[in-house]
């Protein structure tokens, strides 16, 4: 009889410095759904929102902060 054995393979999860952090806004206010769209500065995204609330008195924003991240198997020696 030939048995096999599931083994579970170790992963790691981290943030992807590379690919950056995406910043992005949107009004909240019913009826309006004007958005800043993805922004690669913080401060991009909230002058939108405080540019919004001059021109329409709008002043509840949803923010949204998207990163990447990579999954990365660690290194494991078979046992002997
Ligand atoms: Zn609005």
């Amino acid at each position: 009889m030939t048995r096999s054995v599931m083994r579970l393979v170790p992963h790691t999860i981290r943030h992807e410095p590379k690919s950056g952090v995406t910043y992005e806004t949107f009004c909240v206010t019913v009826g309006c759904g004007e958005e800043s769209g993805p922004q690669e500065e913080q401060e991009t995204a909230q002058d939108w929102c405080l540019r919004h609330t001059g021109r329409t008195g709008h002043d509840l924003f949803r923010r949204v902060f998207t990163d990447y991240a990579r999954v990365t198997r660690e290194q494991w020696a078979p046992a002997s």
